[in-house]
Order: C-alpha cells, then structure tokens, then sequence
C-alpha cells in the first residue's frame, strides 16, 4: 500500500527486531533504561501498518499525551501516516474518550464534567462536613487531602478501603470504619451533580467494559492491537482495563520494573510478573544493549540497584553499552544551593557556549520542587531561558503568594489585595466580605488613632466577620500581630518564620494532602529571606523576580534548559543532565528515610541518573539553606554512598565570593 518500505534490520538490533517483528499475541519486552523500549514499541506499530492493519486498529497508551504525540510522530515520519488516525494517550484520556461515547451504558450522561484534583478534594469535604459534622474539627482524622488519598488509593488497587488503611495509612486504623461511608456518599454526591473525577475516568472505564459485553466486543474488535508503554507504572485498575479489551491477547507491553516509580498511586509491577499468566503463551524479549548513555554513565548506572535488598534474579539485567568512552559522572560538592546553582549555571555556559551543546539538551532534575528554587532564581538572574516542565513555578505556587501576601499585608495593611488574599482563605469569607473587613478596620483604626492590626479583635470589626470565620478569627489576628511585632525587631526572614509557623502553618495542614512538601517549600523561601536585610528590598525583590520568571518562561519546544522533577522526565533523555539536591534528606528524601523505606527512592534515583546521554552531574549542597542561619548540615545521599568511588570523580568547585 502507501506505507513505503522500512528497513526494520537495519535500524534495530536482533532482539528488538525479534519483538518488532514477533508473531500477533502477547509480547512482552523487559529492558533496562534507555535499551529502546519506546523505539521497538514505535516500530512495532510502523511494523503492524506495513502487515496493512489500519490505524485505527491500534490502541497506543503510554505515560503521557505528549509522549503518544511524539512516538506517532515518528511513525508519521516512517510510514507517513498521520498521528491523528490512532487512538494514542494515557489512560485517562482514552478513557474519557471511551466514557463519552458509551459512558450512557452504566448511568453517566452524556455531559458529564471533569473535576480537577482541588475540586475533587473539596466536594469531598463538602460531602463529609454534610454526613458528620465536625469529622474535620476533631484534630486525629484525617483532612480531607488525606482522605481523598486513602479513598483514591483504594479505588486504584482495587483493595477495599479496610485493607488499604491496613496496609497504607496505618495511623486511620481506629476510624477506619468511619470512611466507607464517605466514600459513598461522595460517589453520590458525583453522580447528582453529574461529574467525574480522575479515577472515575479510569473506574467507569473498567466498569464499563465489565459490565457490557457489548462494548468490550466493540473495543476488542476494533483496536486488534494495544501497545503499552512504561508497563511497570501501571495500576491494578489500568492492567486490568487492558486485559479486558484484549480478549484476542494481541497485546505488547514494555517495562523495566527498575523504574517503577508511581507506587504512591496505586503502580504495581506484579503487573509484569503476572502478565503471563493472564496472556498465557506470552513471549519474553530482553534487550540488554543501552544506546542511550556512555559506559561511564551506565557503569554507575547499574550499581544504583545492586544495594536493593530483594533483586529479583528473573528480572535482573544488566545493561551493556553501545556507545564510545565519554567522561565519568561528576560528583559536585558545593557549600550551599546558591553554590550549587552557581555552578550549574557556570557549567551550563561552558557547555551551549564552548562546546556547542544546545540548551534544550540540558536538564537539571531534582527530586522536589523546592529544590528547584534556588536554581529558578539564578537562571533569571543570568538572564537564561528555562523552561519547567511540571507546572507552576515556585512563586506562582498558592501557598508562597499566600504567605508572601501575608507579610506583605503586615507590612503595609493598607494593601488591599495581599489582604484580600489571605481573608479569603478564612472559612465563609469571600471578597465582599474581605473588602467590609478591611474597611471598616481601616475607618476604626484611623478614629482611634491605632494600627489597623490592633483593631481586627474589637467588636466592630468583628461584626463584619461572617460566623464560620470567627472560629479562626483569634488565632488569625494574633498571628498577624506576632508577625508585625517581629518584622519591628528582628530581620526580614524572622518574621516570614513566624507567619510560617503560625495560623497560616494550621491552615495549609487542613487544606492541602501533600502539606509537608509545602512546608519544606515555605522554609526554603524563609531561607531565601534570610539573605535581605531589609523587608522592603526582600518584597521588591520576590516581585521583580516573579515578573522576570513570568517572562522566562518559554514555550517547552523552545531552545530553553529543562527543568523538572524526576518523575516528569520518565522515559526522557538529555546530552547532559544534572541532579541537584543529591542529599540524604532532599533524595531519598526525608518521609522515605522516616518510613524506612527508601527503595522507590532507589528507582527513582536510578531514573534519574539513566536520563543522561554525555554528562551526568550529581550536585549536593554541604549546608541547607532553609533550615535558616547556621543552616544544617548534609549528608551526600546514601544512594552515592553505595556506589564504588571509583566510578565517579568528585569535584569541588571553588568558593566564590559574592560580595
Ligand atoms: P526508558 O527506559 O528510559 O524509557 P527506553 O528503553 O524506552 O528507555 P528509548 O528511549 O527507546 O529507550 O531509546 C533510548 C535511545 O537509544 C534513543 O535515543 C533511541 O533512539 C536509541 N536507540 C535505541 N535502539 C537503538 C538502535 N537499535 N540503534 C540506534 N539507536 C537506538
Ligand atoms: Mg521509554
């Protein structure tokens, strides 16, 4: 037909052109990072459209929709057919495809909305407040970020919640009884108001294909082949969503179980070890060739998993080179993150200016946001594009302009947007009520001839405060007043300190699951303070900041550095990467080390370091900045630790003077 001839021989090695090319039924490909799993999965389907199947035959799920893009992509450019002739995405989104078309079978309208993950969480809320008021008073439950977790986990291992609070959140134990009726009830809520959440897309989707054989008929008939890429990441919910629409078995999988870094959510890679026998007759393929990174890089690379506890011996591998001798991966100590950021950026010129590389074959990786800080705000300073690939940047997060706008507003109360900002955060209060507030706290404040702080708690001002705020109004009001004592006499960071720790420090406990990340972040801007002596320079300066990353921020296929977290360059590759924040605490990072689990850590780190083509960096700062003046001392994370100091050459840059 139109497909021109490939030569699958000669752009493939013997074992990816023996999955390329393997018989219709179960495949499975095991490889290890950057051995060509996405490049046989691309090729299989170029391979499946020169046997004349058709596009739309085939069923493409991978990570992310970029990723299905670009592999279509590459087919479009092998056999020139366009990539909107396949069905290609993440499970979500093919699910909600399939949802609108046949969502109607098992009750869901046609119109049905999606709820983003805050708005989930807070129907949720809703929903408990109105079954049990004052679930979320008593201080040992769960808040509802929590709650949500526990009741999405449940959903995507498929385990009731009982058994999930056993073997997850083991703290819920003496309430567990408490939220199967949560659930529900929020289940209800969902459907009155005829919307969905992230795990319905997927819940809905399996109970679909469970519940009516006429659509599994219709999606087995009509996509003959799936293909799946980062298997390992799968969960219960997904693996069992494929084996329902491949009731033919003509399905492939690849996986690296290495690399399985999404058990948080439910990812299991059983998945893998049970695929056989749920596709009995699969065939196995191994590939054990990297094409990706030097030698130096994949030396290290496999020691990463020689220290975990339970290697599998079935599914251990180790990964032979293709590539030429390139330089050993560089171990970077440096004092502190300002350091580290300064010699990232050092190197970085070096690398686009001297050797030519281009800058969007750079990537520094990191294992948490608040890591990324110092580096945002150095790359802005020396003028670099940069782009970061998981959403918003550090002064844009809600919690820093929350707490930005709270030391704003004690430093100048007549700022009536940095109030109108933290108000509003209080229960019931919205704008209208903010602003009368404010107002009349103002006109009070200047009859008594007193600061507009110290007027909050008279009755006055109290009458405009609506009833479900007045809970919180004292704690709030004398948070504030700390906060303004502390910005008269002690420096700048002091004060940021104390609304950190203050009624703000409450609110981000009961109003985000993940709150401890965004402590760490709050503390690292306190870090931040500590380096302006004067609350006006530090104000002026995260403004001005926050302007100039706005317009650093480029379009992701620009020629711009990457910046992202670890778990957003799965599958990725760069010339040169760099691992910032390679510190016992920062990665593995602290929750892991105080569960004394650090194995997905260990994966994570092994993703992390296979990323990188020419030059792996791995940087650590001496001393944490966040932890204020004094700081704290770091330890090089335990994942270098283990690796034999022969395979790495440490560097120490040389201090440089700032002032
Ligand atoms: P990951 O585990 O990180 O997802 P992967 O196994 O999917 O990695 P790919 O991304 O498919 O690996 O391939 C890694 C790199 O090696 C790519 O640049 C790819 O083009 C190249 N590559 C793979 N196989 C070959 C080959 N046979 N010949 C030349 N280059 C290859
Ligand atoms: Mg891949």
């Amino acid at each position: 037909s139109a497909v021109p001839a490939i030569d699958f021989r000669a752009s493939l090695n013997d074992e990816q052109y023996a999955a390329v090319t393997a018989e219709p039924g179960p495949l499975l490909v095991l490889a290890g990072a950057g051995s060509g799993k996405t490049r046989t999965l691309t090729y299989r389907v170029a391979y499946l459209l020169s046997k004349g199947v058709r596009p739309g035959e085939i069923l493409l799920l991978t990570f992310t929709n970029k990723a299905a893009k670009e592999m279509l992509h590459r087919v479009n450019d092998l056999t020139g057919v366009e990539p909107n002739r396949f069905w290609g995405g993440t499970f979500h989104s093919i699910g909600h495809r399939a949802l609108r078309m046949f969502g109607e079978d098992i009750g869901l309208p046609k119109n049905f909305t999606i709820l983003d993950a805050d708005e989930a969480e807070s129907l949720l809320k809703q929903t408990v407040d109105a079954e049990s008021k004052g679930f979320f008073k008593d201080k040992t439950n769960p808040k509802p970020g929590p709650l949500f977790n526990v009741i999405s986990l449940s959903r995507n291992t498929q385990l009731p919640i009982g058994d999930t609070i056993e073997k997850y959140f083991p703290q819920y134990k003496d309430i567990a009884y408490l939220i199967p009726p949560f659930a529900v009830a929020y289940e209800k809520k969902k459907r009155e108001q005829n919307v969905c959440d992230y795990d319905d897309l997927l819940e809905y989707w399996l109970r679909l294909l469970q519940k009516s054989p006429s659509v599994t008929q219709y999606f087995s008939e009509r996509f003959r082949h799936i293909l799946v890429d980062e298997y390992q990441d799968t969960n219960t919910v997904q693996a069992q969503i494929v084996d329902c629409i491949a009731t033919h078995h003509r399905v492939m999988a690849v996986g690296d179980d290495a690399q399985c870094i999404y058990s948080w959510r439910g990812a299991d890679f059983e998945n893998i070890a049970t695929f056989m026998d749920r596709h009995p007759g699969t065939a196995i393929h191994r590939i054990e060739t990297n094409y990706r990174s030097t030698p130096e890089i994949l030396n290290f690379a496999n020691r990463i998993l020689d220290a975990q506890p339970h290697r599998r011996a079935e599914l251990a591998k180790e990964l032979r080179a293709a590539r030429g001798h390139g330089m050993r991966p560089q171990v970077v100590q440096t004092m502190d993150d300002r350091e580290q950021a300064d010699f990232v950026i050092r190197r970085i010129r070096c690398l686009v200016d001297e050797d030519g590389v281009s800058p969007s074959e750079i990537a520094v990786l990191y294992r948490s946001h608040f890591v990324a800080m110092e580096m945002q705000l150095a790359l802005s300073r020396a003028g670099m594009p940069y782009h970061i690939t998981s959403g918003v940047k550090f002064f844009e997060r809600q919690h820093i302009k929350d707490i930005v706008a709270f030391v704003r507003f004690v430093y100048n109360p007549a700022d009536e947007l940095a109030w109108q900002r933290i108000a509003c955060l209080l229960p019931k209060v919205g704008e209208k009520s903010a602003q009368k507030i404010h107002a009349v706290a103002r006109e009070h404040a200047a009859l008594m001839r007193q600061d507009l702080i110290a007027v909050l708690e008279t009755d006055d001002v109290k009458t405009k405060v609506p009833k479900g705020a007045l809970d919180d109004w004292p704690s709030f009001c004398a948070s504030l007043s700390e906060v303004a004592e502390t910005m008269r006499a002690a420096p700048p960071a002091k004060a940021f300190d104390m609304a950190v720790n203050g009624w703000y420090g409450d609110y981000l406990r009961g109003a985000f699951a993940d709150y401890i990340d965004r402590l760490e972040e709050l503390k690292a801007l306190v870090g931040f303070a500590s380096r302006y002596e004067t609350m006006q320079d530090l104000l002026a300066q995260i403004v001005l900041l926050n302007g100039e990353t706005s317009d650093r921020q480029v379009d992701p296929d620009a020629e711009a550095i990457k910046l992202t977290t670890v778990h957003q360059a799965k599958g990725l590759e760069y010339d040169v990467v760099f691992v910032i924040g390679v510190a016992d605490g920062y990665f593995p990072g602290r929750r892991a080390i105080e569960d004394g689990d650090v194995e997905e850590e260990r994966r994570l780190f092994y993703v992390a370091s296979t990323r990188a083509k020419n030059e792996l960096y791995l940087c650590y700062p001496k001393v944490a900045t966040r932890a204020g003046p004094g700081g704290m001392l770091l330890e090089p994370s335990r994942f270098l630790k283990e690796i034999d100091a022969s395979l790495y050459d440490i560097l120490k840059p040389p201090r440089r003077s700032y002032w």
